[in-house]
């Protein structure tokens, strides 16, 4: 299904590149700005099993699109300067952000010197627990144990099952079924509690996830020194916060904030939403982020930025830089805006 899913999208975007509906490669069209979405940064790794791939590009693929962008006119701009043009309607250039998600140590090591080399700003959302080393990367306990085995047992619905994932294919199917199980749980601490059980039961040690792929705070505050990085807010457990309690929700956000000042002495001024999709995040968390004061809030809804969206700056789209499509050519037709468009239904903004 999935592949399937990759397909269509790929054809896709294919399509609107072929038949020029990006309008001959102009960035942006109808839009003012865009904010890219990254996480991983580092090379590639030769395993067919892979499920978190598209949370992942190439440092080679980072400085193409640095290039490209470069040469396509675009200004590469800070959080800061994002607000700024927005909120002040200052839309004579389109302007391009750069944003990383969750701290991970590969941004220090492969994402910094090409963004510094090449003068870019850019911003790291940290969630708290990460570089406290509590952090529970969940989708990477699931990826670990469907990985190294080839039977997994899991109660689901009160119901003992057993799942085959010999091969490969089985493997990826697996891990999607599974993955949208636990999103689906009604409760943050529901899905946590049978990761651990999983976890415990196939010996995947949670913790070390943390420590092996995420900055500790001496590395974060080796980037945090550089006037061209941003440090955001990510909250403190990484939850999907549409599932916890108002007041847990609220914490998670606000808490998160004065964690990273106390280590880093920088207050963070934008947030970005875990997951960061519509069932994770909408409007009661968007309110929320407006009460705590963040400047601006992003989502992981596609999307280019317009005018209009300095009346929802808690409510940012931002564009994937997908692992799956490592194309310049995706790319500008993401940035052209038309993809999104048609992905939207041609709707502009969204901040339910
Ligand atoms: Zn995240």
């Amino acid at each position: 299904m999935a592949g399937l899913k990759q397909t269509i999208i790929r054809g896709g975007l294919e399509s609107l590149y072929f038949t020029g509906a990006h309008i001959a490669l102009r960035p942006l069209v109808g839009g003012v700005g865009a904010i890219l979405t990254l996480h991983h940064v580092r090379p590639p790794r030769p395993d067919r099993f892979q499920p978190n791939r598209l949370l992942e590009v190439t440092p080679r693929f980072l400085a193409r699109v640095v290039r490209t962008l470069r040469r396509s006119g675009l200004d590469l701009v800070s959080l800061d300067e994002m607000h700024r043009r927005m909120t002040e309607g200052d839309f004579s250039r389109h302007f391009v952000c750069l944003t990383f998600d969750d701290g991970y140590r590969d941004t220090l090591q492969w994402a910094y010197p090409i963004l510094k080399e090449a003068e870019v700003p850019f911003a790291v959302y940290v969630p708290t627990s990460f570089p406290d080393r509590l952090g529970q990367l969940w989708w990477l306990v699931l990826e670990a144990v469907v990985a190294r085995n080839d039977r997994i047992g899991l109660v689901i619905g009160g119901r003992d099952r057993k799942f085959d994932c010999r091969t490969v294919a089985e493997k990826r199917a697996l891990y999607d079924e599974l993955y949208w199980w636990l999103r689906g749980r009604s409760t943050e601490s529901e899905l946590r509690e049978v990761v651990r059980n999983l976890a415990a039961f196939y010996h995947v040690d949670i913790a070390a996830f943390c420590n092996e792929l995420c900055m500790s705070w001496p590395e974060l505050a080796e980037l945090a020194a550089d006037p061209l990085v941003t440090i955001g807010a990510h909250t403190v457990n990484h939850p999907i916060l549409a599932k916890l309690a108002k007041d847990t929700a609220r914490s998670e956000m606000d808490l998160s904030r004065s964690v990273i000042e106390a280590a880093l002495a920088v207050r963070p001024q934008h947030l970005s939403y875990p997951f960061g999709d519509r069932s994770s995040a909408a409007a009661r968390e968007f309110e929320i982020a407006a009460e705590l004061g963040f400047k601006t809030a992003v989502t992981t809804r596609p999307g280019v930025l317009f005018p209009g969206h300095r009346n929802c700056m808690m409510a940012l789209p931002r564009i994937s830089l997908n692992g799956d499509y490592q194309r310049i050519r995706y790319v500008r037709v993401l940035l052209s805006g038309a993809a999104t468009a048609m992905w939207n239904g041609f709707r502009r903004l969204d901040a339910a």
